[in-house]
This record gives structure tokens, C-alpha cells and sequence, in this order.
């Protein structure tokens, strides 16, 4: 108690000093710093987690990250992935798993204390994504064709960690932990699978938890968020077409290639014309261009494809502050510059995952506690990010709290996530072990 009351003091100095730094002669501030940087009193190591990770556990967890990152497989088919998880659960003293119908490759593993108390969820995920690794690293992906680029692997190994911890302090907990370990986060119907088939009202889940990689942030601090902080992520395909021509001519057709190109520009800076991104966050990014079928320089083609992704808070379907929905606005863009340009466009936006909510009073309570326990540093900075993430299927069933886990250390987890050069840096783990387990006991402490 009185180490972690010097240490908010600390916290407090620090802040007032920064707040009116305008104010302070820079060599009483140079004085303070090295005080409250120095004195051991003020530097006290703050109350140890209920769970501290023992160093045999963060090398085990550290080689079976190593075997799935070896092995990754795509989603709805982590096979290989799914039967060493619930291996090592049933090692680990696990008997009751739920089977999900509609996803084989699910484990969904059950601790119960026996003693009254919440039910929650802790969640990763088991999929790996299309890419060849270029890492160089003696464990890269063995399949040239498949790697671990999003840190699925890294979520896993660490839930399974947990898992053995928190078996071992069953007698400390009350209630049900329930361990998720989800197929296809990046491929459509995972989350959104368990939400629709019921599994977390049938186990009785009040509230969940997860937490992802999260390049360049570095190692020992996980990020926490309050309310939207993931946008809800769209796709659209645009088909063209028009009269082609010799390239010579292009006045003899509608010049497709030029027209095609224009309205990539229209479309990606769309939103910050059309609506108030301030109020409305979005944004429009063409992935895909293909014009015509034949691979000639000297023919204008007559159809072009354009293919992305609309990323919005808002769902799509939405209308905004008496603005119209996101949808009905693209169309009508599109219909215009169709007939401005002479050309047809057909236009399909389906939708993904929805926006990705921290429920508020969860992260209330939660956050505090979380700071006075976690070995590591806590940031809750209201990170928004346009990003999106199926675990927003579990936000809108039950409060739910979604923590980034740093994992940059000298040269590894710097580079960016779902690119063929990422990496974790092993020293992640413990953090990451440690954060699950965290989250158990905060909410399930005896
Ligand atoms: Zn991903
Ligand atoms: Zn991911």
C-alpha cells in the first residue's frame, strides 16, 4: 500500500511539474527530476501481480509460439494448431471443453472454481494469414506460402501460458474462466461464428477479454482504450465498363484506363470531402486495379475492376447526423461520375466486422487495478485507430476490454503488422502471460 501511495505521489509531481513547466526555472526541474528519478522511496517497485510468470513457463510458452509460428495455417483450418492447443490444455489438467459446431477447429476451454463468481472469457486467435515470411529468423514459417504475420501465434502461446498459471491457482480464483482460442480472425466467420451459434450465452460469459500485438510499441506496455477506438471495416468492387478503342484513338472510346484512374482519386479522398471526418472518422483505400483482359499497350480496354476497403466508426448503413448513410452517399458518387464519364459502374459494398467497443464502466474498474498489479506499463492514451477486428462481434454481446501488448525490443517488432518482415520479440511473453492472468484475477480473485 505505501509503496504504490509514493509512487502516485510521484505521478502527481511529475504531472504538475510538466503542467507548469512554463513557469519552473529549468534547473529546479533538472533538481526534481533527478530526486524523484533517484530516491528510492519514490521509486519503489509497485505491488507484485498476483501471478508473477516463472521464467520455465515464458520458455515453454516461447517454444510452442515457436512450433505454431513454424506452422501456420489458414483460417477454419488450423487443424495442426487446434490439436496441440487442447494437447496442451489436457497437460495442463484441462477436462471440460466446449465443442462449437460450427467451427471444428475451436477449443474452448472451461476452468471451473466450484465457488460463486463471474464468468468471463479470456480470447486469441489461431490463424495465420497468406504471405511468405522473409524474417530470416531459425524459426521462421516453414510453408512458403503462409506465415504468423498479425501475432495470432504470439495471443495463443501466451493464453496457454495462462491457462497452466491459472490452473495451478485455481484455489485463489472463484467462478469460470473460460479460454477461447478462436479460428479465422482474418477471414469472415470466427467471432462473429461463436457470437451467432451462442456459445457465450450458453457458457454464461458476463465479459471478456483479449489482447493483440501491437509493432513498435515496446515491450512491458500494453495499451487500453475506452469506448470506439477500431473502426468497422467494409469492402467494395467497382466493375466499369465503356467503349474501348486503339490507343492511338482514345477520343474513340471512353478511355477507360484515364477514367478508371479518376475515380480511384475521387473515391479515396471522398470522405474528408463529402462528410466531417472529425466528427465521422473514415477512410477510403483502393487496393485493387485491373483494367481490361488483355496485357497489350496499344489497346484501350473497354471494362476496368477497382477493389477496397471503407473503414468507418459508423455503420455503413447509418445515417449520420441528417447526413445519409455512408453507403447511399459512395453510390451516389459513383452513379454521378458514371454518367458524367459516360461509363456504367457496377458498385457492391458488402460488410465486415463491425466497429470494436471498450466497454467504459469495464474499463473503469478494470484499468486502475490493472495499473497497481501488471509488472509492465499501462498506457490509457484513447488510441483510435481505423483498423478493424472481428473481436468487435463479442463487444456488442457483452463489456468487453480489447489491450494492445508491446512487443518491439531492439530490432524485433518494429516492423509493421500483416507484412512479411514481422516478428515478436521474446521477451513479450511474460507480458503478455502475465496480462491474462491479470485480467482473471481482477475479476475473479477469491
Ligand atoms: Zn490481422
Ligand atoms: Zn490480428
Amino acid at each position: 500500500m505505501e509503496l504504490n501511495f509514493f509512487c502516485n505521489i510521484k505521478y502527481i509531481l511529475s504531472l504538475s511539474v510538466l503542467t507548469d513547466s512554463t513557469n519552473t526555472h529549468p534547473m529546479y526541474r533538472a533538481i526534481f527530476y533527478l530526486l524523484i528519478n533517484t530516491c528510492p522511496l519514490f521509486n519503489a517497485t509497485p505491488l507484485a501481480a498476483q501471478v508473477s510468470v516463472p521464467e520455465n513457463v515464458s520458455s515453454e510458452v516461447f517454444s510452442i509460439y515457436k512450433n505454431i509460428h513454424q506452422n501456420p495455417e489458414l483460417g477454419k483450418k488450423e487443424y495442426k494448431t487446434s490439436k496441440l492447443v487442447k494437447d496442451k490444455l489436457t497437460e495442463f489438467g484441462y477436462t471440460d471443453f466446449f465443442t462449437v459446431n460450427s467451427l471444428p477447429t475451436a477449443v474452448v476451454a472451461i476452468l471451473d472454481t466450484k465457488r460463486e463468481g463471474a464468468v468471463i472469457a479470456l480470447r486469441s486467435e489461431l490463424d495465420g494469414r497468406p504471405g511468405h515470411e522473409k524474417t530470416n529468423l531459425e524459426y521462421a514459417s516453414k510453408d512458403s506460402a503462409t506465415m504468423h504475420s498479425c501475432g495470432h501465434d504470439a495471443h495463443t502461446s501466451c493464453l496457454l501460458g495462462a491457462a497452466k498459471l491459472l490452473m495451478q491457482h485455481k484455489s485463489e480464483l472463484k467462478g469460470k474462466i473460460i479460454f477461447i482460442f478462436q479460428p479465422a480472425e482474418e477471414t469472415p466467420g470466427g467471432a462473429d461464428d461463436i457470437v451467432n451459434e451462442g456459445v457465450l450465452k450458453k457458457l454464461g460469459i458476463q465479459k471478456m477479454f483479449t489482447l493483440h500485438s501491437v509493432d513498435g510499441l515496446a515491450v512491458g506496455s500494453v495499451t487500453i482504450e475506452s469506448g470506439y477506438f477500431l473502426a468497422g471495416s467494409n469492402y467494395f468492387t467497382i466493375n466499369m465498363n465503356g467503349t474501348g478503342s486503339h490507343a492511338a484513338a482514345p477520343y474513340l472510346g471512353n478511355d477507360i484506363p484515364v477514367v478508371c484512374s479518376k475515380l480511384v482519386t475521387e473515391l479515396t479522398s471522398f470522405p474528408s470531402r463529402n462528410t466531417d471526418v472529425s466528427m465521422r472518422p473514415c477512410v477510403i483505400s483502393v487496393a485493387y486495379i485491373a483494367t481490361g483482359d488483355i496485357k497489350a499497350s496499344n489497346v484501350l480496354p473497354d471494362n476496368a475492376t477497382i477493389k477496397g476497403t471503407i473503414r468507418a466508426y459508423d455503420p455503413i448503413d447509418s445515417a449520420y447526423d441528417g447526413q445519409p448513410s455512408l453507403r447511399n452517399l459512395i453510390n451516389s458518387k459513383v452513379d454521378r461520375f458514371a454518367k458524367d464519364y459516360q461509363v456504367t459502374c457496377n458498385t457492391t459494398i458488402t460488410t465486415g466486422s463491425p466497429s470494436t467497443y471498450n466497454d467504459p464502466d469495464l474499463f473503469n474498474t478494470v484499468t486502475p487495478k490493472l495499473k497497481s498489479i501488471f509488472s509492465g506499463n499501462v498506457i490509457a492514451d484513447n488510441y483510435r485507430g481505423l483498423f478493424s477486428e472481428d473481436f468487435s462481434y463479442y463487444t456488442k454481446e457483452v463489456p468487453c476490454l480489447y489491450f494492445g501488448l508491446g512487443i518491439q525490443k531492439d530490432n524485433l517488432g518494429n516492423q509493421n503488422i500483416h507484412t512479411n518482415l514481422f516478428s515478436v520479440h521474446p521477451d513479450a511473453f511474460k507480458y503478455g502471460i502475465e496480462l491474462y492472468c491479470d485480467l482473471a484475477f481482477i475479476s475473479n480473485k477469491k
